[in-house]
């Protein structure tokens, strides 16, 4: 059996953490290294790796955490907006192999940016380029 991850850690009450939310399926707590204050993380209690290897209904589960969870989370540090995302894969900065949803609460004039800050470019292509793209994602999909 693999070591557990972490964040399982967390939910077991192995590793200390402050958890806000817990579903059958999901927990929620805060990040360790908050971007800013009320950063959270919301997790499916499985470790599937990405977003991809977790279960339709569980996925469900986590959005709907989201969904409850980032008005009490802005309105509890009185933030203006949130940064929703996950790093899916090591590529894209996912350093804990165990699915979250990072929920970062935003003020305004608080110097971050936004998602498309997380590459700091912009893609070349033209229209027809982009239209290609989209045939081969509809191709994969039936
Ligand atoms: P990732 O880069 O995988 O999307 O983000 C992992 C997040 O987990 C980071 O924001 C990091 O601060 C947080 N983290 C890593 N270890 C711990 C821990 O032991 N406890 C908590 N609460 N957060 C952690």
């Amino acid at each position: 059996m693999s070591e557990p991850t972490i964040f399982e850690r967390i939910i077991e009450g192995d590793v200390p953490g402050h958890i806000v939310y817990e579903t059958e399926t999901v927990a929620a707590f805060l990040d360790a290294n908050p971007l800013t204050p009320g950063h959270t993380l919301v997790v499916p209690k499985e470790p599937y790796t990405r977003l991809r290897d977790a279960p339709p209904e569980v996925v469900t589960d986590v959005f709907e955490a989201v969904r409850t969870l980032s008005p009490a989370i802005e309105d509890a540090v009185d933030a203006d907006a949130a940064t929703i995302g996950v790093n899916d894969g090591t590529a894209a900065g996912q350093e804990v192999s165990h699915l979250h949803v990072h929920v970062v609460p935003r003020f305004e004039g608080d110097g971050g940016g936004s998602i498309h800050t997380a590459v700091g470019s912009v893609a070349d292509l033209d229209d027809d380029e982009i239209g290609e793209i989209g045939s081969e994602i509809a191709a994969r999909l039936g």
